[in-house]
């Protein structure tokens, strides 16, 4: 069953790592977006029913309620299987929360990122520990049960100490699901900017190294495998059952359909994307449509699942020299079919990728 993802890129702060296209905009401008974010799920001609939603951006919690909710009647299909709202902690109160679940909302993903306040402060972002604790109680009470929580390894000034107090509140909370990426600075956040100028504002001096953010990396993948909570993609670990059904669907070539800003669709042989930057969305200018390389994208897409893949026997042979210089490198291994990066291979997964797509 294809997806749905909604993009909305408002924040209420631009985080010092952030390289998105998303970030805090003028009112107006969040009302114009609305408006053509209407209209383009309107028009949308529905050929089947999706039972995944995933809203996400951007800040998409900070929508009024009833906006929320006016967006997504006009997504077919609810119940869905999965819905999911990305939300940044903070302002999570009782009434938001119920008028979530009331909208289909079962599934909301955190955006804590650290517990741990030194960190959370260099990042922009205003809560804390207990705030994320609070908050989590409220949306359980409002039925919702299913949260994930996204933490990144590799913030300024994260030392192995202030990572495992991070992963003590995952302990603690207990949540479904935890996403952990490893941060990388990108030259045009404000962090990556600091970094090339050599300035101190946002800790860009006291930024883990690359081996150390791995390190980290390797001991939240043991610590949440401890917890119950096994990695089954590169950066997302679920207690069984509680894999993000909708997420699972890009890493699996199933097909979904995007709208606003920088979202992209894939129909099962076509991939579309959207305008990367709110204006241009607002214009109609650029939007790109491609044919999809299924053979290519299930190597690099679906070599990210811990599952690994099953390749047909025209892929063993047409990647055959990459697949067994990865082998005897301990980046993959082969199991009865089946092909998979080692833990190793996960660490340096980019090189993996980057080898098949240049055939
Ligand atoms: S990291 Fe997320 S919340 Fe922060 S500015 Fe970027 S999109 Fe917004």
């Amino acid at each position: 069953m294809p997806g749905v993802y909604i993009s909305y890129p408002f924040c209420a702060q631009k985080c010092t790592y952030c390289n998105f296209a998303s970030g805090v905009f003028p009112r107006d401008l969040e009302v114009r977006y609305r408006d053509a974010l209407a209209l383009e799920i309107r028009a949308h001609a529905w050929e089947w029913t999706p039972d995944t939603v995933y809203l996400g951006g951007g800040t998409p919690s900070n929508l009024a309620p009833e906006a929320l909710r006016a967006m997504l009647d006009l997504v077919p299909g609810r119940p869905w299987a999965e819905a999911t709202l990305e939300a940044a902690p903070g302002n999570i109160t009782p009434e938001a929360a119920n008028a979530w679940a009331d909208a289909g909302i079962q599934r909301v993903s955190l955006g804590v990122q650290s517990f741990v306040e030194k960190e959370l402060r260099r990042t922009g972002r205003t809560h804390t520990a207990q705030t994320v604790a609070r908050e989590i109680a409220v949306l359980h009470a409002a039925g919702i049960r299913n949260i994930n929580i996204d933490l990144i390894a590799g913030l300024s000034g994260q030392t192995e100490a202030s990572w495992r107090d991070s992963l003590d509140w995952v302990e603690r909370l207990a949540p479904e699901h935890v996403s952990v990426y490893m941060l990388e600075v990108d030259e045009d956040s404000r962090l990556g900017k600091e970094m090339l100028l050599g300035g101190v504002r946002y800790g860009a001096l006291d930024t883990p190294s690359d081996d150390s953010t791995a390190d980290f990396y390797e001991f939240a993948v043991e610590r949440l495998a401890a917890l119950g909570i096994a990695r089954y993609e590169i950066s997302n670990f679920a207690r069984p059952g509680f894999e993000s059904r909708h997420n699972l669907k890009y890493w699996t070539l199933q097909p979904y359909v995007g709208f606003g800003a920088d979202a992209h669709s894939f129909d099962g042989r076509m991939r579309r994307q959207n305008p990367e930057s709110i204006e241009d969305y607002l214009t109609g200018a650029g939007r790109s449509d491609d044919t999809a390389h299924l053979s290519d994208e299930r190597f690099f897409i679906g070599l990210r699942l811990s599952a690994g893949i099953r390749p047909a026997p025209e892929e063993w042979r047409r990647f055959d020299a990459p697949i067994h210089r990865f082998l005897d490198a301990g980046l993959l291994e082969t199991d009865d079919g089946i092909l998979r990066l080692t833990n190793r291979g996960v660490l340096l997964s980019n090189e993996v990728f980057q080898e098949f797509l240049n055939l």
